[in-house]
This record gives structure tokens, sequence and C-alpha cells, in this order.
């Protein structure tokens, strides 16, 4: 579904993703952990283009995307993302921010839109909010509706870039609930995230990456009880 061979990533003369390998295959959730500035956010840009790698292949479901020939906006339909601060349109309603991009990207009928959109916000337990604007909503709210905004693309892949860092503790539940289901219904998925509770219970693999490389990968009970680097095992014991 994604695999990535000897990717690299420069800012200038920050070499920032070092020859990294890694696949995701379909249906599997991956946790990406990692020290602040390790490459964790650069990497999931560069899986949706928003960042274009300097070297090595990016083959998601098995094309490889050609920046100067290709439109970027079908690669990014297919690989949603989900950030840190949620980048609601505070002028449109919660409805109106999860029928936009398919209106105005896809061109789908506005009541094809609507009927999609309302099954997406029932899904995310915001049947009730549709017509709210998002100043009304709570962070924990807005997250879920831009869940719901990512999935109204109909993504094969969705990435996340820690979706809970910026909440209050207590609104961090509501949101790892629905990306647990999303997980559940089988959604690809490449998640950065803090909470090591979800990445034990939810992922399929997690990967620890430290200064742009991957240093160590595997089955959450294997990388987090039993890491064999040491760089794992000091970063792990600076979070736990
Ligand atoms: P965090 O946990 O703090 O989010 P991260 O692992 O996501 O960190 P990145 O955001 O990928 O790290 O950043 C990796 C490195 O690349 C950092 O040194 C950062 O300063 C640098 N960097 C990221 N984006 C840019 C940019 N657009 N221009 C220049 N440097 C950048
Ligand atoms: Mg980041």
């Amino acid at each position: 579904m994604i695999r990535v061979e000897k990717l690299n990533k420069s800012f200038g003369d920050l070499h920032v993703l070092k020859d990294i390998d890694f696949t995701v295959k379909e249906s599997e959730v991956v946790v990406l952990i990692g020290a602040s500035g390790s490459g964790k956010s650069t990497l999931l840009r560069c899986l949706n283009y928003l960042e274009l790698k300097n070297d090595g292949k990016i083959i998601i479901e098995g094309k490889e995307t050609d920046p100067k020939r290709d439109d970027l906006n079908k690669v990014r339909q297919k690989v949603g993302m989900v950030f840190q601060h949620f980048n609601l349109f505070p002028h449109k309603t919660v409805l109106e921010n999860v029928i936009e991009a398919p209106t105005q990207v896809k061109k789908i009928k506005k009541s094809q839109a609507i009927e999609e959109a309302k099954s997406l916000l029932n899904k995310v337990g915001l049947a009730d909010k549709a017509d709210d604007y998002p100043s009304r909503l709570s962070g924990g709210q807005k997250q879920r509706v831009a869940i719901a905004r990512a999935l109204a693309m109909k993504p094969d892949i969705m990435l996340f870039d820690e979706p809970t860092s910026a909440l209050d503790p207590e609104l961090v539940g509501e949101v790892l609930a629905t990306m647990k289901e999303l997980a559940k219904e089988g959604m690809t998925m490449v998640v950065v995230t803090h909470e090591m509770g979800f990445a034990r219970e939810v992922a399929d693999k997690v990967v620890y990456m430290h200064d742009g490389r991957i240093v160590e990968e595997g089955e959450p009970n294997q990388l987090f009880d039993h890491p064999q680097e040491q760089r794992t095992q000091e970063f792990l014991s600076s979070i736990l």
C-alpha cells in the first residue's frame, strides 16, 4: 500500500530524512514515535506531497508520483491528513466544512455531499453539531470534524500528525476512540502520537525515528517491552 525506499529529504543544508525505508500494508496501523525534530512530520508530509522528497522512492498503491507531471491533488485525495491544529474554516458550519472539498475539488453534487457528510458526522458522533460553527465546539469535537472532513474525500490512507497533542487531557479519549473505530473498519493509517496506550492497543507496528533515520520498528509489545537498540531504550525511558 505504501512503500518508501531510501527516502531522503533536506531543507537547505539540513538533512532531515536519511535513507528511510518504510512500508505500510493495507489496513495496517503504523505509529511513528521519536524525539522532537527527528523528522516524523516531514515523513508524513512527504507521503502526501506537502513536501517534495529529494531522493528515493515513494510508492503508493503501486504507483510512483512524478510531481512535475502528475496532479498532486489526486494523490492528496487518496491520502488524507489530520493535523495537530484542526484548521477548520471558521466562517463555515461543521457541515459546510465537511462538504467543502468533495464539492469544490471532486465536484460532487451538493445534495450527495451533504448526505455523505451527515453520515460521516454521525460516525464521529457529531450528527447534532452539523449546523454549528467551529467556534462553538470543544477541541475534541473540532478534531473529530477534521477527521470527518478528511474522510469525506474517501481516502485509502489516513495520516495523523499528533492529532491529540493540542487537546485538553479530558478530550483526548474521544478523538482516540474515533481513530480506533476507523482502524477497526480497516483504514490504513500512519499516526504520529505520544499516546503510547493507543500505540499498544491499536498499532500493528511501531516505528522509532531518531535524527532522520528509522532506528527500530516492531510490533508494539516487542518494541515497548523488548527494545533492541540502546537509543530506543533511552527514548522510551524518557517518555514512559
Ligand atoms: P516534532 O515532534 O517537534 O513535531 P518532528 O519529528 O515532527 O518533530 P519535523 O517537523 O519533521 O520533526 O522536523 C525535522 C527537522 O526539519 C527539524 O530540525 C525542523 O526544524 C526541520 N524542518 C521541518 N520543516 C522545515 C521547513 N519547512 N524548513 C526548514 N526546516 C524544516
Ligand atoms: Mg512533528
